[in-house]
């Protein structure tokens, strides 16, 4: 295990050496290549911006886990801590087996400037654990969920920083590692994790809250455009929590979803897809695949489809120079983190894409994650009519803030829900100043 602080307070901080500025099409050289322009924009002293631009702290841990088999395996995770001037730290836990150091630390990047978008008061975090979760068993995850728990629980409080679910997991994750930490301090204690199940405290709505964001906040762009929304053509790349609420969401508004697509390949029907029974069948097969209303097509033949609205909602590192050229949407509606390069950024620009960035456009998930987490310290818990019209409120204020900023400072929406993120855990630093 090792442990590596490197907090707004550190005196050593402008000594630190700066992390490389460009690592390619990884996701943590695209979150810092969109850190360095908006600092730029704020004209960030560049200590501070060294200091906001780095995780506070870093956490690795490897550990044995027992397999059904018999055999002992060991495991390795992370757990990340971005940032903490705005509030507790906040950040899903992801198991894949492509999880790596450096795309837990971009993933928490975009966490703090998400929380500071949308003005929750958190900050940002982000784990996860190698491990195809597809290649392992019930017992064999709870295993790893509950080892991985108590290694990183020296990071984790109600009030100090609070997971939620990312890619691989789930509620039930959220139940065992609920359940560990509260083994640990003999009581419960719900308001350690959200997106847990409504039996135990989660809340109503919040499953549904990334998909159902993304469409509020797509819907408020065309009204502000003045674009036809009843009828727009929606394509979603990636039929997981996210990618699948979208499409279901963006058909019960009224949009026609023409392709959406999972690991396996796409799905594409220029007449509509019938979501409803799409989704039956991929409850029954658990693939879209094969579904007989749509033809077949492949997963870059989704990001070509000529349609309003492009959702990707799978992976980092979609919308990229070699495939940005064949985007044929009006506007692209980032449900995913991190789904654009910069380079896929300059090009979908040049063609008058309009893009919803991810900070801003998938943060209803962290949103209701606030609310859960509220009703979880004060055991009170509200309707789901209530979650939702929250919801609404505020993906449509963040929306108009993050284009107001856009258009006083000639920008792009990326970059202006970056500077506006950033620009906020900046001014918080400073108003609590460097301690000591
Ligand atoms: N994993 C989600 C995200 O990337 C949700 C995080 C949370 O609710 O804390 O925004």
């Amino acid at each position: 295990m090792t442990i590596k602080t490197n907090g707004a307070g550190d005196a050593q901080i402008v000594a630190l050496p700066a992390p490389k500025k460009s690592i390619g099409d990884s996701a943590l050289g695209t979150a810092y290549s969109q850190f360095d322009r908006a600092a730029q924009i704020l004209e960030l002293d560049t200590g501070l911006a060294d200091s906001l631009r780095s995780c506070q702290r870093e956490l690795t841990v490897n550990f044995p886990v027992k397999m059904r088999d018999g055999s002992i395996r060991r495991f390795t995770g992370y757990r990340l801590h971005h940032n903490s001037a705005r509030g507790p730290t906040k950040g899903g836990i992801r198991y894949s087996p492509h999880v790596t150091l450096d795309e837990v630390r971009a993933l928490s990047m975009w966490m703090t400037w998400k929380c500071a978008v949308v003005n929750i008061p958190y900050g940002g975090a982000k784990g996860g654990v190698i491990c195809d979760p597809k290649q392992l068993n019930i017992h064999e995850l709870e295993g790893i969920t509950r080892r991985y728990t108590t290694e990183i629980s020296i990071l984790l409080s109600p009030d100090g920083d609070i997971p939620a679910p990312d890619m691989g997991t789930n509620a039930q994750t959220m139940a065992w590692i609920m359940d560990t930490y509260s083994m640990h301090k003999g009581h419960a204690v719900p308001a350690i994790v959200t997106g847990k199940p409504i039996n135990i405290g989660g809340s109503a709505g919040r499953l549904e809250a990334t998909g159902r964001g993304v469409m509020f906040t797509v819907r408020e762009a065309f009204r502000a455009m003045g674009w036809n929304f009843e009828g727009a053509r929606v394509a979603v790349q990636g039929f997981g929590n996210v990618g699948s609420i979208t499409a279901t969401t963006a058909h019960e508004m009224g949009c026609k979803v023409v392709a959406v697509s999972d690991v396996e390949g796409g799905l594409y029907n220029s007449r509509g897809i019938n979501m409803p029974r799409l989704t039956q069948w991929n409850k029954e097969h658990n693939t879209i695949k094969g579904f007989d209303g749509a033809d077949a097509i492949s997963n870059s033949e989704l990001l070509a489809v000529k349609c309003d609205v492009l959702a990707p909602a799978a992976m980092e590192n979609q919308i990229t120079s070699q495939t940005a050229a064949s985007v044929r949407a009006r506007m692209v509606a980032e449900g995913a983190n991190g789904p654009t390069t910069p380079e896929g950024d300059a090009i979908l620009s040049d063609k008058g894409v309009v893009v919803i960035p991810d900070i801003l456009c998938n943060a209803g998930g962290v949103v209701v994650s606030y609310f859960e987490w509220v009703q979880s310290l004060q055991q009170l818990f509200w309707e789901e009519d209530d979650i939702n019209s929250r919801l609404e409120k505020i993906m449509i204020r963040s929306y108009h803030d993050v284009k107001a900023k856009a258009e006083s400072l000639k920008l792009d929406m990326r970059t202006a829900a970056q500077v506006l993120g950033i620009g906020r855990v900046a001014d918080a630093t400073m108003t609590r100043g460097l301690y000591p």
